[in-house]
């Protein structure tokens, strides 16, 4: 059982390019955690208008309505009056919160005006939820809309530091009181080296089976898909199991594109995968210009893997530092099979490491050509059983191509680690 409910973030700043709304997403996941599920989120600027229609849609819809920010005392501020005006119910002043924020402004040398006295004005049968990092209290009002659904609507102030202490002392205790418990719970799947599209393809003939798992598909790194599946049921074991059959289901048929379950990253595998095996590796990147030397260095007691990186960017420094001879950078150039190979295994060796990874390609926006236009990378892996090289084409901005071509090395890595751990 999930409960709807939809946010909607006030104020006239959060359509600029300067501002956005963060509180919603706290929210989010504060309210997941007891079963609600978020169907749809609204950003409005300070005006009355809309925000009365879009507050009374939701009272329409479903069972919660949080409304963050315009409860300052400013003329802006009309958030209590617009919620008054779509629910069809009174505001009265408050008498306690009217004191309060008297003495409240007298205390720091203040004069209270009667606009800083808005902020004691109620909907009439809601609860203030005390604001102690601000003057403006938040409001709880439950009660019915005109087809007589039960709804609940909750008013919150928009500085984060107001609204999430308030959440998390008033709002969730409230919430949980309300509902009975419910438990949402999400399994994920992370998958390299196939793109967004294939990924759906090959997934959705199996979740689209569970219609009571929501699963998402999220392009969240480059060369990096998220799969999430998200269930509700009364206690989390009953949630987890559900979630967890079909992210099961999903990974047997993406089989070894699927790298982690619940979150660990491609380097965090790689790195499993080197320390189970007691081996080592060296990197030496041209293009991607330590990317993958700073993803593997991420994880914490990787030195006891990962030994150590170049960043032969110039000629010289593939020259003299990892020992690519001058004949193949002219003959071949840097962006070659043969650099590539004797890149990853003059690294491999530089380093006395089991394993040498390289890349060297065109990350542009200049420096293609026809016959190695932009995007054009070539990758070395050197074991002790020798080098394998190859090519990849990347499309992109010079940033996209970087990170694509180290997740790709670090993914190749990952196969040819299970590919020697199943031998
Ligand atoms: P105040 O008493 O400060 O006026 P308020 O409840 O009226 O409180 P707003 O005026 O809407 O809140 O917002 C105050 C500040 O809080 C904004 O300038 C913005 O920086 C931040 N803020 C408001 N809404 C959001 C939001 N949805 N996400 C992130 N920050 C927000
Ligand atoms: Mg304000």
């Amino acid at each position: 059982m999930s409960y709807d409910c939809e946010i909607i973030a006030v104020g006239s700043e959060l359509l600029t390019p300067h501002r956005l709304d963060t509180n919603s997403l706290f929210l989010t996941a504060e309210l997941n955690r007891l079963g609600f599920q978020v169907r749809r989120k609204h950003v409005i600027g300070d005006e009355p208008q809309a925000l009365t229609q879009t507050i009374a849609g939701c009272w329409d819809r479903g069972f919660l309505t949080v409304v963050t920010g315009g409860l300052g005392p400013t003329e802006d501020d009309l958030t209590r009056e617009c919620a008054a005006a779509a629910l069809g119910v009174e505001l009265r002043r408050d008498c306690e919160q009217e004191r309060w924020l008297r003495e409240r402004f007298q205390s720091r040398g203040y004069a209270v005006t009667q606009r800083n006295l808005k902020q004691a004005d109620v909907l009439s049968g809601a609860e203030l939820l005390p604001n102690p990092n601000g003057s403006a209290p938040g409001q709880w009002l439950v009660s019915e809309n005109r087809k007589q659904e039960r709804r609940l609507l909750v008013l919150l102030p928009g500085p984060p530091g107001e609204l999430k202490p308030m959440v998390e002392a008033e709002l969730m205790p409230r919430l949980g009181r309300l509902v009975p418990a419910t438990a949402l719970v999400t399994e994920t799947l992370r998958i390299a080296g196939l793109a967004e599209s294939e990924v759906d393809e090959r997934s959705a003939p199996v979740y689209k089976r569970f219609p009571r798992v929501e699963t998402t598909i999220l392009a969240s790194l480059p060369g990096e898909i998220e799969l999430y599946f998200r269930a509700s049921a009364p206690t989390e074991a009953e949630a987890r199991a559900q979630a967890h059959e079909v992210a099961a289901l999903v990974a047997a048929e993406l089989g070894n594109a699927v790298y982690s379950h619940n979150g660990e990253l491609l380097e965090q595998i790689a790195g499993h995968l080197l320390l189970g095996r007691g081996q080592t590796l060296a990197t030496a990147e041209s293009c991607t210009g330590g990317i993958i030397a700073s993803r593997m260095t991420h994880c914490a007691g990787a030195s006891q893997y990962y030994l150590g990186g170049l960043v032969t960017y110039a000629n010289s420094a593939k020259r003299e530092l990892a020992g690519v001879g001058e004949e193949t950078l002219e003959r071949y150039g840097a962006v070659s099979g043969e650099c590539a190979r004797e890149l990853a295994e003059g690294v491999r060796q530089r380093f006395h490491a089991d394993w040498g990874i390289s890349v060297t390609g065109i990350a542009g926006p200049s420096g293609g050509s026809e016959e190695k236009p932009v995007g054009t990378v070539y990758f070395g892996l050197s074991g002790s059983a020798g080098v394998q090289t190859w090519m990849r084409q990347f499309h992109g901005n010079r940033e996209r191509i970087q990170r694509l071509a180290a997740a790709h090395a670090l993914n190749a890595l990952r196969l040819r680690l299970l590919e020697e751990t199943s031998r």
